[in-house]
This record gives structure tokens, C-alpha cells and sequence, in this order.
């Protein structure tokens, strides 16, 4: 089944039970908490919050999300795209556990000829916060689960607030076992691989006070009216349904390694799987790098035009370790482009524009890529006539400092030749420059204008962004 029936069948299944069909809301949104919206619910969380009344008793959409803190885990697990589609159905006081329950397992379950997934129920597993045991209850009531299918988990896994005192509650999670050869059995407690999380249920019922239930304390009341906020991953559904391994092979997403196949002469799956990590890593990053412009942001250094900075360089230095020297994000836009546009027809529109941007990034990047692996070879030659295999730190350093050459191609191209790289030294010298650059900042309080400090800041946590870890770790790599 195609991504886009998919989400189809799921818009179709939540109107047909009494749902508005809302849009997706775009991918910045004003919110001083989140850098692009990450979840359904978002677009809605005055309702939840009862700052408005909502407009509709229930609501569906399929939500563009951008979770930069997963960024990490692309191509490295089966199921972590940076930009993923969120379908979600949404009940403010209206319907509660009971029907969430319902509404999820019969869509899941129903066969494909009567407008569902068609899911062997004998393959889903569904986890409940601790003491949710209303929860376990109906999951046996309703969908005849057995006892050793259910799993309770902690508040870490399974309660969900917004981090500040107000509405929360325990979830229930739903996963697919994709069978014994994809990992240890157990459940989704023993293994996040085998067990696919498809869908995330969320039972908003309580008031939080300053201290979590997530970290074991109690809610100080119940919601007046409660609510429900659901999210399932339109990708991993396709990945099941598709009968691939991954997310990055599902229909929207494998054309983009194809492509890359075809510049590199390199073949995905053929047994390399560094290359491979590079070849998921380039389809993920050239579609979110896409979206991400489509909804308008520029490559910057700063918030969000660095996240985007960071997702394209990344795919141009994963390109060039497969080898290609030439430009490529013009091209891979294109196979975005034709994919996507289908549900999004704004980036065919918009295409000349963003595409532009991309080249712009590239041509910039590409340039200090060149004067950057001058100086590395010139710095390894020499190494080598000495006898030495380490890369001092201080090298590595400066080639980040002064060429903006990034510490993992320093990496990489040094394991390419047999060398290491002092990478103690080069992350000391990095925090010793961090801590200089606060002092000066301090110094001439222009903490505002001196980005160091600002990413610093953001590390130590002192606001409510979300993916500062991810902006901050980075910055101490690319700076
Ligand atoms: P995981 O534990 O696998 O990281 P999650 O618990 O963080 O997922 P939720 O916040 O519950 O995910 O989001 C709801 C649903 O959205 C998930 O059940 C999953 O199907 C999907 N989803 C979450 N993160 C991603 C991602 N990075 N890429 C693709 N789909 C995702
Ligand atoms: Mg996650
Ligand atoms: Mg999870
Ligand atoms: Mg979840």
C-alpha cells in the first residue's frame, strides 16, 4: 500500500467517525517552546490547554512533523526519519480511552478490502503507563489482547505532558512484531527494532503540578474534561505495509537512494553497511532539507536556518563519501520533489525557489569543503613522512576553526587513510574556545550577538527550546 493511501484511508476512517478533517498546520509555527512542530497535537494545544474553546468535538489531520532530536538515529535504526508524516485523531471532552482503544485497533485490524491496514492482530503488542490499569483492562475488553501482550512501562516511556504544570496523562503504545529475525523476543520493552512503535495514544486525564508523573510523582488533579491525542507514523505503517526494512525504503522516500546510486555507482545493500547509513541518511535529509525550505526557512546560523544548514551539509558531506564530488542537491530535490508533490503540491509550485536555496547552500559549503581538504592532505602527507597516524587535535581544530571543515569528514577522511584523529584534544580545545568566547561575551555583555554563548546557553538548558541538545552538541562539532 502506497504512503499515500495510507494517510488517505486514515483521514477517511476518522471522518467517516464523526472527525473534522483539519490541515496540516505548517512546520514553523509561532511557539516559543519548539523549533518545528513534532507532533499532531501541536497545532491544537490551545484546546488541550483551554486557552480557546476548540472549534470541533474531535478533529484528524496528517501533521508534517520535524523531530531534529532524532537526528542521530537516521539510518541507524529502521525507524527515525527527521521529517515524518503524523496521522492523528484528536477528542477535546469528547470521546475518551474506551473508543481511542476502538478506533485504533479496528483501522489497524480491519482487512485492506474493507478500507483498513489489515494488521494481523496476533502480531500487536500494546504498552500502558504503570498504573494505568483502566488502560490494561480495556485493552483485553476490546481488543481480546492477552495478558503477556500487554506491558507496562514507566513515565519515561509512557506519560506524556507539555514539561510545564498542566494538562497530562499515561499512554498507550502500539507495536507491530516484525518477527524473530529482526531481534530478541520480549516485547517492546526488550526491543524497540523487532517491535515496531506505530501509534502513540495519549489519555490526557490529569492536572500536573511543577513535578512530573513522568519521574514518579503524582498528578495534583483531573481534568475537568478529558481529552485524547493520538499520533501514528504514516512511514513505519508504509515500511509494514510495504514490506520493507526500513522507513527510508517506503515508496516516498527510496527514490532518493536510487538516485544517489545512480551518481555514485555505489549500491545500496550490497553488503556496506557505512554506505548504507550514507544512503538513508541522504534520502532522509534531502526530503526534511526540502520541506524545511518549503515552509520557509533559509540556511542560517542560528535556530532553525542551522538545523537546515546542518541537514544539507550533511547530506553533500555523506554524497562525497560515497565518493561523488560534483553538486547534488539540485538533483535530489528534483526526486523530492516528484514523490512528495502528489500530497504537497505547494513544492512542485514553489520548486524554482527552493531549489535555488539548495544550490546557493551547496556552492558556499562545497567551497570550504575544497580549501579544507587541501589543508587536511597537506597535514596528513606530513604526519606520514614523520612516522606519525594520529592527527593532532590542534590540526583538527583548526580545520574546523579556520576552514569550517567539519571534525567528522576530518574523521573520515583520516580513517580513509589508516590514520587517527586526537579527538580528546580537538573536543578540549573546542570547550576551551566555548568557555573563551563566554568570558568575552560576558565581559562586553553582548551575550546576544555572540553565538557561542547563545548555543551555550541553550546546553545548559536555561529555556524551553526544544532540540537545544541537538542544536548545541552540533555546534561543538561544527561550531
Ligand atoms: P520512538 O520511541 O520510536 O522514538 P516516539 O515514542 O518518540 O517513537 P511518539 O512521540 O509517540 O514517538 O510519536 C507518535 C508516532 O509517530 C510514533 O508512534 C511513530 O509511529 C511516529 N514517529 C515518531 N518519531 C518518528 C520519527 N523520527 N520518524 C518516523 N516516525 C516517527
Ligand atoms: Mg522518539
Ligand atoms: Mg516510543
Ligand atoms: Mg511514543
Amino acid at each position: 500500500m502506497q504512503t499515500h493511501e495510507i494517510s488517505r484511508r486514515f483521514l477517511s476512517y476518522f471522518t467517516g467517525h464523526g472527525h473534522t478533517q483539519v490541515p496540516s498546520a505548517s512546520l514553523i509555527l509561532e511557539d516559543p517552546t519548539l523549533l518545528f512542530v513534532n507532533a499532531g497535537m501541536v497545532q491544537f494545544k490551545p484546546y488541550f490547554l483551554g486557552d480557546a474553546p476548540a472549534p470541533w468535538p474531535r478533529a484528524t489531520s496528517v501533521q508534517k512533523c520535524v523531530r531534529t532530536g532524532d537526528i542521530d538515529e537516521v539510518g541507524k535504526t529502521t525507524r527515525h526519519n527527521t521529517f515524518f508524516q503524523m496521522a492523528g485523531n484528536f477528542s477535546f471532552g469528547d470521546y475518551f480511552k474506551a473508543q481511542a482503544i476502538e478506533h485504533a485497533w479496528t483501522l489497524l485490524t480491519d482487512s485492506q478490502d474493507s478500507g483498513g491496514y489489515g494488521f494481523a492482530p496476533d502480531r500487536l503488542w500494546a504498552t500502558v503507563y504503570d498504573d494505568d490499569d483502566e488502560a490494561i483492562g480495556l485493552w483485553r475488553k476490546i481488543t481480546g489482547l492477552p495478558d503477556e501482550r500487554i506491558q507496562r512501562r514507566d513515565g519515561r516511556d509512557n506519560y506524556w505532558d507539555m514539561g510545564v504544570p498542566g494538562p497530562g496523562g499515561p499512554c498507550s503504545e502500539i507495536y507491530y512484531d516484525r518477527g524473530p529475525e529482526h531481534g530478541r523476543d520480549g516485547g517492546p520493552v526488550a526491543d524497540e527494532d523487532r517491535y515496531l512503535e506505530v501509534w502513540n495514544l495519549v489519555f490526557m486525564q490529569d492536572i500536573r503540578g511543577e513535578d512530573s508523573p513522568k519521574y514518579g510523582h503524582k498528578p495534583i488533579g483531573t481534568l475537568p474534561r478529558k481529552n485524547i491525542d493520538t499520533g501514528m507514523g504514516i512511514e513505519r505503517v508504509a515500511a509494514l505495509l510495504q514490506g520493507v526494512d526500513n522507513v527510508y525504503e517506503t515508496d516516498l522516500i527510496r527514490p532518493v537512494i536510487a538516485k544517489a546510486e545512480e551518481m555514485s555507482g555505489r549500491r545500496y545493500g550490497a553488503g556496506n553497511p557505512v554506505d548504507d547509513v550514507r544512503f538513508r541518511v541522504i534520502a532522509d535529509h534531502a526530503r526534511s532539507g526540502m520541506m524545511i525550505i518549503g515552509d520557509g526557512v533559509t540556511p542560517g546560523n542560528e535556530a532553525r536556518g542551522y538545523v537546515l544548514r546542518r541537514l544539507l551539509r550533511r547530506i553533500v558531506r555523506s554524497v562525497r563519501l560515497l565518493g561523488v564530488q560534483e553538486p547534488v542537491l539540485a538533483e535530489f530535490a528534483a526526486v523530492v520533489r516528484d514523490a512528495m508533490a502528489p500530497s504537497y503540491p505547494e513544492l512542485a509550485a514553489d520548486f524554482p525557489r527552493i531549489e535555488s536555496i539548495m544550490r546557493k547552500e551547496e556552492e558556499t559549503f562545497l567551497a570550504t569543503l575544497s580549501s579544507g581538504s587541501r589543508i587536511f592532505d597537506l597535514a596528513a602527507d606530513k604526519l606520514v613522512e614523520d612516522g606519525g597516524r594520529t592527527l593532532p587535535g590542534d590540526k583538527a581544530f583548526q580545520l574546523h576553526d579556520t576552514y569550517g571543515f567539519p571534525i567528522d569528514l576530518t574523521l573520515e577522511m583520516a580513517a580513509e587513510r589508516g590514520l587517527t584523529v586526537d579527538e580528546t584534544g580537538f573536543r578540549e580545545l573546542m570547550a576551551e574556545q566555548r568557555a573563551r568566547a563566554k568570558a568575552d561575551a560576558a565581559a562586553r555583555k553582548t551575550g546576544h550577538g555572540d553565538q557561542s554563548v547563545y548555543r551555550d546557553l541553550l546546553a545548559r538548558g536555561n529555556t524551553v527550546f526544544t532540540g537545544y541538545d541537538e542544536l548545541a552538541s552540533e555546534a561543538r562539532v561544527i561550531g
